[in-house]
């Protein structure tokens, strides 16, 4: 059974290979589309095609491949509006976050590591402590076929992001995009396919979870999957039971700590947008903010206001700042939370209900007096909601900010940068900004994944295009000799010379230390 993504259906279809798939714009509630639900032989099937192609692509020069790659960029970027424009159509979001927020980093992506990735994946020698008679090489060989499954909030840099980088790495791509949005998914590939790319590398497999699960199935080398901590699991026990190597980007539950020393105006406006960017529908969204007593009643007037000046709207007739709610479960969700706040002693500072009439919306909503016992402080809300609680110290905001089991992104907010950095330092959080908002997620050169539930591995930065390969050791004699002291036959002389050497060479003082401290 296909998804209905109007506003009175709440759950996906886990059904494959029964009919297809229809998409529509949560603004509208138009149908713009629909596609098949392809069962587990059809997605068997795409794989072997990608494992064929993948083999004369990865005999490529690393050079070719990022020309290739690169072509692949500046088609999208020839074709941005009519890309932006389907993303608006397909999630409701505004085209600012449409072409700034996914078309443009999708190309940064790319063109960075078309750029670096030739220096990133050269082999390399690793210079030998002891055994200096060998030379030890380093070579990174391409996967095969990674496995990408992505969630409906960023639908097209999300799979691009993973992409482009696994055909750098020489690897081939069958991409299963969510249900809810996979329109764009065929988009992308429709101007890989026309700019002339190898049709093969680069596989769209439609349908619901359990096309996810065939996926993970069909003899994939490497899964990387982004979605919510409940699927994860299953995802990563199902990469576990095939001895599959994959990368976990789940949930997150983003602090923003502003301190009293804070620029109140710059944390006002970031808490705003970090919050309400994407219909808060971001995994690294501004889901708490810890106000320090100092400036909390300052940054809590000002956040409301700047809440009540957004335009919520269809993207299609006009700017707006905020557009329609992607999955409609969403709206149930926030409103669990908001009605679980206020029973506890939330006020509604801003907004607070769902938008009626036509499409999915609901209003930015900012609730003040929040405490921990309420679960819009505890659990994801991906969604347009965020609460503020006021704290009496810098220290009191960290142990909240720790205390919950996801840990993406943090946010710290001070005008002492030195300060805010040792204070980053013990969030636990696999990134954390100060003074910023969001950014990083569209940060090619540094690596974003998260800790705790929110998964493991990372992707963009340059060891997460180095985990697209399987490194490869080569190791070589520098002169020949026709038997080697450590080889048979054990003699008790041999023995004897043995207990010397490991002390002269790993004592204390010894070798080992001198060979180090020469090289
Ligand atoms: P889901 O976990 O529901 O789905 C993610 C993807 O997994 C979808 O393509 C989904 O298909 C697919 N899927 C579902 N079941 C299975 C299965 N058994 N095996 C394989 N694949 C499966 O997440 P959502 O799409 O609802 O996205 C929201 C979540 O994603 C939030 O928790 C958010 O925090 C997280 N997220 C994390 C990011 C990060 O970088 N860490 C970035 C963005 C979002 P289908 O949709 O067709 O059911």
């Amino acid at each position: 059974m296909g998804l209905i993504a109007t506003s009175t259906a709440t759950t996906k279809s886990n059904g494959h290979g029964e009919g297809r798939i229809k998409s529509y714009a949560p603004a509208t509630g138009e149908v713009l589309g629909d596609v098949p639900i392809m069962t587990a032989d059809e997605v068997r099937a795409a794989v072997g095609r990608a494992r064929r192609a993948q083999e004369s692509w990865a005999a490529l020069p690393i050079e070719e491949r990022c020309d290739r790659v690169r072509r692949y960029a500046q088609a999208l970027i020839e074709r941005q509006d009519e890309v932006a424009d389907l993303l608006s159509r397909e999630t409701g979001k505004p085209m600012m976050e449409a072409l700034l927020h996914e078309v443009a980093p999708s190309v940064a992506v790319a063109e960075y590591f078309c750029k670096r990735g030739p220096e990133i994946l050269a082999p390399r020698e690793v210079p030998l402590g002891l055994m200096k008679h060998r030379r030890a090489f380093l070579h990174y060989v391409p996967r095969g076929v990674v496995g990408v499954i992505t969630p409906w909030n960023y639908p097209l840099y999300m799979p691009l992001r993973d992409i482009g980088m696994a055909f750098i790495a020489g690897n081939a791509v069958v991409l299963k995009p969510s249900e809810v949005t996979p329109l764009i998914a065929l988009k992308a590939k429709e101007v890989w396919d026309q700019a002339g790319l190898p049709a093969d590398l680069f596989q769209v497999v439609t349908g619901g979870g359990a096309t996810g699960g065939a996926l993970i199935d069909a003899g994939i080398q490497m899964c990387i999957f982004t979605g919510g901590v409940a699927t994860g699991r299953r995802v990563a026990s199902a990469c576990g039971e095939r001895l599959i190597p994959c990368v976990m980007e789940l949930g997150g539950k983003a602090p923003l700590i502003v301190c009293a020393d804070a620029d109140v105006e710059r944390a006002a406006r970031a808490a705003v947008f970090g919050g309400f960017s994407n219909g808060g529908q971001v995994c690294i969204s501004v889901e708490r903010v810890y106000a320090h007593r100092d400036v909390a009643d300052q940054l809590t007037q000002r956040m409301t206001e700047l809440t009540k000046e957004l335009k919520v709207g269809d993207p299609q007739k006009g700017a707006v700042d905020v557009g329609a709610i992607i999955f409609p479960k969403q709206i149930d969700v926030a409103e669990a939370h908001i009605q679980d706040a206020v029973q506890k002693g939330a006020t509604v500072l801003a907004g607070g209900k769902r938008i009626t009439g036509q499409g999915q919306f609901f209003e930015p909503t900012l609730l003040g007096d929040c405490t921990h016992d309420m679960t819009v402080m505890n659990e994801e809300i991906f969604g347009p909601v965020v609460p503020i609680m006021r704290v009496d110290s810098d220290e009191e905001a960290l142990r909240y900010a720790n205390q919950i089991n996801l840990g993406l992104n943090a946010y710290v907010f001070s005008k002492d940068r030195d300060y805010a950095h040792r204070l980053a330092e013990r969030v636990q959080a696999g990134s954390v900004l100060v003074n910023d908002v969001l950014i990083n997620g569209g940060m090619p050169e540094a690596p974003f994944g998260g800790v705790k539930d929110s998964g493991f591995g990372r992707v963009l930065g340059e060891d997460s295009l180095k985990e697209l390969c399987q490194v490869k050791h080569i190791n070589i004699d520098r002169f020949a000799t026709s038997n080697d002291p450590l080889w048979f036959p054990y003699t008790d002389k041999g023995l004897a010379l043995a207990r010397k050497a490991t002390k002269l060479v790993f004592g204390g003082g010894g070798l080992l230390k001198k060979l180090s401290q020469l090289f």
